[in-house]
């Protein structure tokens, strides 16, 4: 593939340009290198980079004034589960890139071939993504949460779920990180709000009282110069008041371009919008940032509520974030409760407002237009907690 040294410093330096500083590209010897990733969070974002070292590859190379085309084949082993030494991932590595070569020109494949089954099926997905939204695939489920203090209904929770033609129910899980990677985010941004916004008029219009529906945001979504403006333009058409909107951002959107985010979240805050920080305790935010912004709830990530029966730490972390949120005049939701010994914890602990499977799981609108009727249910799994607290 590259015969002379000239030729090889050209490849290499394509290389490094597809990968970050904390990576290794060696020369393995002839034609072949070898790329240690350091840093990639899943082994599927392994074939981001292979996919764009490719690309690069493919692009001619321009030598003494003539154009020449190579063809390349990546092969993928993933520590520790290919490998858990230096020798057994090159082998590895190597069985897989034959597997590549085998293949055709230009393509990566991966040692595990459930990974390249899931890399395969993300594509499909990302495919039939684009043509969701114009096909009316979305539907928005809601989850309802309730607050300690009158034990009534505070607010549910939309979630997206994408009805594919030819499969079940996807999961957001499943297609929001596409939806980022390929920018569909921002429309199917946007439509959430707007579903969300018609379907709290579509309540209040049959007389039933939901104070606040959250919507999630993605990072993307966040960042986008058009955010503010797009959501003024959709409570204008909707004739929604904003008070009944909160958005659930989560801790790492905090953390870049401080300005700008406290930008935004004050534009928010000015137009009456309630901020939520989403799967609070999982990031890395610093805390002393979290007084800068005009935040109103921090929602504590469900795997603390998880194991705050069986587990000290967990216990004490939900402690210290509702003392803390306290002390700065935010309220707490707790999610992911199941079991009555949680919520029981959680009412000793202060906690404000509580979501979960004991309540109930994310459901249609019409899901939460029946629970409004009974009601009663769900408020009396409070009641009967908070008066055995206090007796
Ligand atoms: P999230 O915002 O933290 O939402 C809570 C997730 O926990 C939901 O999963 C919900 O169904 C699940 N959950 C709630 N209570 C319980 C419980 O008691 N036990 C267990 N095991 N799970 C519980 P879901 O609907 O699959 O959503 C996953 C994530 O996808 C959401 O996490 C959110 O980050 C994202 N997402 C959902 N809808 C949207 C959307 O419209 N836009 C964006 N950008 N992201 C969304
Ligand atoms: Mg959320
Ligand atoms: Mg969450």
């Amino acid at each position: 593939m590259c015969p002379s040294k000239g030729d090889n410093s050209k490849v290499t330096k394509r290389l490094l340009d597809c990968v970050r500083a904390e990576d290794t590209v060696a020369r393995q010897g002839g034609d072949e290198f070898i790329i240690v990733l350091n840093s990639i969070g899943k082994s599927i974002d392994a074939a981001k980079v292979a996919q764009k070292i490719l690309d690069t590859l493919e692009l001619p190379f321009c030598i003494n004034g003539n154009e020449f085309f190579i063809g390349s084949s990546i092969g993928i082993a993933v520590f520790p589960n290919d490998g858990s030494d230096a020798e057994t991932l090159l082998k590895n590595s190597d069985v897989a890139m034959y597997h590549a070569k085998e293949n055709g020109r230009s393509n990566f494949q991966f040692y595990t071939e459930g990974l390249n089954k899931s890399f395969h099926e993300r594509q499909a997905l990302s495919l039939d993504l684009r043509y969701a939204l114009a096909r009316d695939e979305f539907v928005l489920y809601y989850q309802p949460l309730f607050s300690g203090v009158d034990n009534q209904l505070y607010g549910v929770e939309a979630l997206i779920r994408w009805q594919h033609p030819e499969r079940d129910m996807v999961a957001p899980d499943k297609f929001i990180s596409l939806a980022e990677e390929t920018g569909l985010i921002i429309p199917i941004g946007e439509w959430v709000i707007e579903t969300a916004c018609k379907q709290i008029n579509a309540w209040q219009a049959q007389g039933y009282c939901v104070p606040r529906v959250a919507i999630n945001l993605s990072a993307r979504q966040f960042q986008d110069n058009k955010l503010v403006s797009n959501i003024s333009r959709i409570l204008k058409k909707t004739g929604v008041e904003s008070k009944y909107i909160a958005l659930e951002i989560t801790e790492s959107m905090l953390v870049d371009n401080i300005e700008r985010v406290i930008e935004t979240l004050s534009h928010l805050n000015e137009m009456g919008i309630h901020i939520s920080i989403d799967d609070f305790g999982t990031g890395y935010s610093s805390l002393s940032y979290l007084k800068q912004f005009p935040i109103n709830t921090l929602k504590i990530d469900r795997s603390f509520v998880r194991d705050i029966v069986v587990d000290k730490s967990d216990y004490a972390i939900v402690s210290a974030i509702i003392a803390m949120a306290h002390s700065l005049e935010m309220e707490v939701v707790a999610e992911g409760i199941e079991t009555e010994e949680q919520l029981n914890i959680l009412l000793r602990q202060k906690c404000n407002y509580f979501q979960g499977y004991y309540f109930s799981k994310p459901v249609i609108a019409s899901g939460v237009e029946r629970f409004l009727r009974k009601k009663a249910q769900c408020v009396n799994k409070l009641k009967v907690i908070h008066s055995k607290i206090r007796s």
